[in-house]
Parts: C-alpha cells; sequence; structure tokens
C-alpha cells in the first residue's frame, strides 16, 4: 500500500496525475488491492477515478474517462483492512469537495461513524477510512482551512495513519498527516511532493524531509510547512536520498 502526493504551478496541466501515477506505480512492490487518485484544478474542479485491482485497471479507466488537467493531485493504493477490495471502497473517499487517502486503520471509526450518521452523514464505502473525510470536509467548511481542518481531525483519530486531503477551494495546497506510519516530503522547484516512501518521487527529486511521529505537514508549490498535533512549528529531518533509484 502507498501514498503519493504533488502539487505543482497555478497552470492546470497533465503533471500532477502523470506524477502521481509514476509514483504508484514505483510503490507497486509493496503490495496492494486496489488504487485511485484525486485531482483538483484552478478553478475549483475536484475529480476522482478508483479501481479494484491492478494499477492497469485504473490506467484503462482513466483512459477511457479523461480527467482534466490539474494543478495537485493524490494518489493511493490500498490493502484493505476494513471493507472487501471493491470500486467503492478504494480510496479516495470524497466528501463535499473534500478528496482523503489514507494507509494504516483508524481503529475508532465505529465510535467516529455513529457520531456522523446520527447527525445525517451518508456513507458510501465500508472502510474505516471514509469518516476521515467527512471529518476533516466538516472542519474545513468551520475553519476554511485544510491544514487546521486536518490537524484537528489527526488528534480524534486512533490508530495507525498516514492521510492526505486536498480540497477544491485550495487547488495548490496538499497537506498529510502521520501516526505510527511515514510520510516523507520531496522537495522540487516550483513543485513539491509528499509520499509513504522515497520511491514515490525519486524519478523527480532526492532532496527529502523526513516527518516525525505525529506531525502535519503542507506543501505549495513554492512552500513547505510542518507542525505538529497542536498547530505549532515542528521540525522535520532533511536529507539526501542517497540510493539509486532514480533509474
Ligand atoms: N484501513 C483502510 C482501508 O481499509 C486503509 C488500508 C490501507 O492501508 O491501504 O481502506
Amino acid at each position: 500500500c502507498g501514498i503519493v502526493g504533488y502539487v505543482g504551478s497555478q497552470t492546470a496541466s497533465d503533471r500532477p496525475l502523470d506524477v502521481v501515477l509514476e509514483g504508484l506505480r514505483r510503490l507497486e512492490y509493496r503490495g496492494y488491492d486496489s488504487a485511485g487518485v484525486a485531482l483538483v484544478g484552478p478553478d475549483g474542479e475536484l475529480d476522482t477515478a478508483k479501481k479494484a485491482g491492478k494499477l492497469a485497471n485504473l490506467v484503462e479507466e482513466l483512459d477511457a474517462h479523461p480527467l482534466a488537467e490539474a494543478t495537485a493531485a493524490i494518489g493511493h493504493t490500498r490493502w484493505a483492512t476494513h471493507g472487501g477490495p471493491t470500486d467503492v471502497n478504494a480510496h479516495p473517499h470524497v466528501s463535499g469537495r473534500l478528496a482523503l487517502i489514507h494507509n494504516g486503520i483508524v481503529e475508532n471509526f465505529a465510535t467516529l461513524k455513529a457520531e456522523l450518521l446520527a447527525e445525517g452523514v451518508e456513507f458510501e464505502s465500508e472502510t474505516d477510512t471514509e469518516v476521515a473525510a467527512h471529518l476533516v470536509s466538516r472542519a474545513y467548511d468551520r475553519t476554511g482551512d485544510l491544514t487546521k481542518a486536518v490537524t484537528e481531525v489527526a488528534r480524534t483519530l486512533h490508530g495507525t495513519f498516514t492521510l492526505l486531503a486536498v480540497h477544491a477551494d485550495a487547488p495548490d495546497v496538499v497537506v498529510g498527516a502521520r501516526h505510527d506510519s511515514p510520510l516523507v516530503v520531496g522537495l522540487g522547484e516550483g513543485e513539491n511532493f509528499l509520499g509513504s516512501d522515497v520511491a514515490a518521487f525519486i524519478a523527480h527529486t532526492r532532496e527529502a524531509l523526513e516527518l516525525g511521529q505525529d506531525q502535519v505537514v503542507t506543501i505549495t508549490p513554492t512552500a513547505v510547512t510542518v507542525t505538529d498535533f497542536d498547530g505549532k512549528p515542528a521540525d522535520a529531518r532533511r536529507y539526501t536520498v542517497d540510493w539509486d533509484a532514480a533509474a
């Protein structure tokens, strides 16, 4: 299972999707049962595609129904823990204008889901992850700030997670958070990357930041901001990836 995130220039192009699919290919060795992507564009579009089975199934779907050009993208390969390996249970999970991907397990999803159901939220999938999508979407509607929304929700989730979120109102931002699950930033020029492992972006940059436990990262085309789960500035370890994997 793997996670890739990308944000580039303000101009929509094919690059976000290309980078994310390339990253997912390089993470295939980890094993997975489904794959999906979400793209956001400068005019407030949010587009997703997801398919059970091999990455080739997702690519076939994208060939048949191409997505619009974009400025940011997230991509996911799933290893199902809650809910079978179906198209609907594949990530991203969408809530309103937000899309979210997750590796790991939300241990307290049943409690959170019951609360959301009681408030009239409708669920599409059987995953533990979908609660996080609805919670971040609701927190965004309240705060208008994707970093704040992800940070707030990260504090309430138990279990293990690497999660990434994009919102159609913030087409030049990808936000990630981690707890007991890895997340690495790839530093580019006028673009930045996120990955569950450096293989996700090694074709594009070797300059990396390794997030620490319980950190949130916000990437834009020109900035990377790291905070803890209280929203306070935090340090991540910077290094240069030195293994020869770019071939
Ligand atoms: N627990 C989540 C699910 O079953 C994520 C699994 C994963 O790590 O890919 O959908």
